[in-house]
């Protein structure tokens, strides 16, 4: 007999496509310079000329529209509130939050490591970080367990005073700060399984001991170069951040092998009253130089399932972060929506086309990684 399929909150909003900046901005040529070397090392053959910012509405479109064409049983569509001032100064400076807010209706650059606004950029924004309150409020209220946010601008690259890599505001840090805050949660665990290294949320719950926080990236130098195994929090936050460097090519084998060596441990240890995950998709075989596919996110996400409905009555929510190909982002988010609905992950291992991966022993940590071809990509997100 079939199994009943568990609710899935699946949060989006059209309102986060009219975030569109251009890829480069023309009274700033070395900026401009710098993004073009870096869409060449991505995306090889394309018309730089033409060619609009990678972190782009298509990543979107793309992880809806498959959603939309395969329907899994037990999601239901929900639109996210956009979040309040209050809420986004919990994790960000006023002055901060302010600048950004008057920044609505403008296009223009933030920073040269590629984040600009257009003029539907802010309204994006605050819908991106109002989804995961939305989501923890509706599972705090019991709709259902697990939610799935689809949103851009991403997030953890966000500090609390500036925007980076592609980020605005730290969706995830002001949803975790929501559930801390507002919602009565004692502890809050993350697990950030971007490829890249979760900066702005290190730094916001760095001395933070109610925010457990596990970040497993592709090693400094690689973007942003942040991230060591000794950045482990400071003050009454020592130890609420486990950093697990990796070389590049991470695979399916490696991640479930921090899942099994850190991220589990961790928990059993912490207690997590929810457990939130920075769920970047550019580890996939068809992004960057990593080479999971989308069996490697379902297992991910049914082991978080497992350890959810364990430690904290299966409250798990995942936010979108980076990813850069449209194929992988349908790919990944449909395994793992899938998966929160109450499939069993189904191994897509021999999909690979790209790289050799990492054996089944590779080292979770990656002190002998030869990283040097690679070390002037200033890929974000
Ligand atoms: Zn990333």
């Amino acid at each position: 007999m079939k199994a009943m399929a568990a609710t899935v909150l699946v949060y989006y909003d059209t309102r986060m496509l009219g975030h569109n900046p251009h890829g480069w901005d023309p009274s700033h040529p070395a900026w401009t310079e710098a993004v073009k070397a870096m869409i060449n090392l991505q995306y090889p053959g394309s018309n730089l000329e033409t060619y609009s910012h990678p972190e782009r509405p298509e990543r979107l479109t793309a992880i809806v529209d498959r959603l939309m064409l395969e329907p899994i049983e037990g999601v239901r569509w929900m639109l996210p509130t956009a979040v309040t001032t209050s809420q986004l100064e919990r994790v960000h400076d006023k002055t901060y939050v302010s600048h950004i807010e008057s920044l609505r209706g403008d296009s223009c650059w933030l920073s040269k490591d590629t984040t600009a606004v257009s003029p539907g950029s802010v309204e994006a924004a605050c819908l991106a970080a109002g989804a995961g309150i939305s989501a923890v409020e509706a599972i705090t209220a019991g709709e259902a367990r697990r939610a799935f946010c689809v949103l851009r601008p991403p997030g953890h690259h966000a500090h609390s005073d500036h925007a980076s890599g592609f980020c605005l505001y730290n969706n995830l840090a002001v949803t975790a700060a929501h559930a801390r805050e507002s919602l009565g949660y004692q502890r809050v665990m993350i697990w950030d399984w971007d490829m890249h290294h979760g900066n702005g949320t290190q730094e916001i719950f760095y001395s933070d001991p109610s925010v457990l926080v596990i970040d497993s990236h592709c090693a400094a130098p690689f973007y942003p170069g942040s991230g060591l195994e000794s950045e482990r929090g400071e003050g009454a936050g020592i130890g609420s951040q486990i950093n697990v460097p990796m070389p590049l090519g991470i695979d399916n084998a490696a991640l479930l092998r921090v899942f099994d060596e850190v991220v589990e441990p961790a928990a059993r240890k912490f207690q997590p009253d929810i457990l939130l995950v920075s769920s970047g998709f550019d580890c996939h075989y068809l992004d960057m130089t990593c080479t999971m596919n989308e069996s490697g996110f379902a297992m991910l996400t049914q082991r978080m399932i497992d350890l959810a409905d364990e430690l904290c009555d299966g409250r798990l929510v995942l936010l979108l972060e980076g990813g850069y190909n449209a194929q992988a982002l349908a790919d990944s988010a449909h395994a793992v929506v899938r998966v929160l609905a109450g499939n069993r992950p189904v191994d897509f291992q021999g999909t690979h086309k790209k790289g050799q991966g990492l054996s089944s022993n590779a080292k979770v940590r990656s002190e002998n990684a030869n990283m040097n071809q690679v070390a002037s990509i200033s890929k974000s997100g």
